[in-house]
């Protein structure tokens, strides 16, 4: 019969339909590019560079002005929590398809930003959106689904393309996946990158490093190549002790990646030299891990073929709760 082929075809051709279709109006950002929201954003995640609120250090640096962080360029144009909908966008319909289908669960795959220039104080941003392409039907570990890539492309107040962002989901149907009785995949591997290898050869070691300007001394994690402080391009490391607390934390449990166990701690660890780093809260029942709550390094073979840094409460806090009871 073949029937089903060409009803997959068709499907497929449906999909297809919806590529190089704009998502909704042209919305410009509710306001202009400024120094406050620069602000909230760099201290929410920490980064020190004098050029994006210090008028004079951006005088002296290559920019010559202020200039907003490249990354935050999405923040610029987002409608709020009480955006108007457009009600039937290529977008709706589109994810209404596949939902028909019986592709139901969505994961976001990777996202891509490309900046032309620098944004500065008082350039009034527009995006406009486009669904770029629709993959024929692909199996993955999660499940059989579509991934649908979106273009985002970023213009100022005279139209000259300042940015764009590629952001990609995937459209899947988790019962489709037939992977329950096959053995449970490894573990992903680290991105190893020339900036940060010395820090995963470390922790295959048995060390964990933290990167040291070798300009001012400060200390930071994850690796980069410049200090945030004082741009040197300058480092060493230090061998952290490995002690240190639980500063957040989030307790997982879904969408669950067959290679985890869940529920799974992810917690935010702050090493006592003052660095904080991702890991797995381990050896201790998730309801009980805690803001503040003391853990130690411990290094762990995964599969048989490389180690990770993860954290367990620390021998010391078991002893002083011992001695408690
Ligand atoms: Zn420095």
């Amino acid at each position: 019969m073949t029937g089903v082929v060409e009803g997959e075809a068709t499907f497929l051709e449906q999909l297809q339909a919806f590529e190089g279709r704009q998502v909704g109006p042209t919305s410009r950002a509710p306001e202009p590019v400024n120094t406050a929201m620069i602000r909230h954003w760099v201290e929410a995640v920490g980064d020190e560079n004098p050029v994006y609120l210090d008028p004079d250090a951006a005088k002296a640096s290559l920019h010559g002005e202020i200039i907003a962080p490249p990354v935050m360029l999405q923040a610029w144009t987002m409608q709020g929590l009480k955006r108007k909908r457009t009600a039937g966008s290529a977008q709706d319909e589109l994810m209404e398809l596949l939902d028909s289908a019986g592709f139901t669960s969505v994961v976001a795959t990777n996202c891509e930003q490309e900046y032309f220039r620098d944004l500065h104080p008082g350039d009034h941003l527009s995006v406009t959106s486009t669904i770029e392409s629709v993959s024929p039907e692909k199996q993955t570990a999660l499940g059989t689904g579509h991934f649908v890539t979106t273009r985002q492309t970023f213009t100022d107040d005279a139209g000259e393309m300042v940015a764009t962002m590629l952001f990609r989901i995937l459209k899947y149907s988790p019962a489709k996946s037939g992977q329950e009785a096959t053995k449970k995949p490894s573990r992903p591997r680290p991105g190893i990158t020339r900036d940060n290898a010395f820090w995963w050869e470390g922790v295959q070691a048995g060390k964990l490093l933290i990167q040291r300007c070798g300009g001012c001394g400060t200390l930071r994690h994850p690796p980069r190549p410049m200090c945030p402080r004082c741009q040197s391009l300058g480092w060493d490391t230090v061998e952290s002790s490995g002690r240190g607390v639980v500063y957040s934390f989030v307790v997982s449990h879904y969408p669950q990646v067959p290679a985890f166990d869940y529920p799974l701690a992810i917690g935010l660890i702050e090493l006592e030299e003052g660095t904080r780093l991702v890991s797995n809260v381990i050896d201790v029942d998730p309801v009980d891990v805690h803001v503040g709550m003391p853990v130690e390094v411990v290094f762990e073979a995964v599969d048989g073929a490389f180690t990770l840094p993860l954290f367990r409460p620390s021998a010391a806090d078991h002893r002083r709760k011992a001695s408690e009871a």
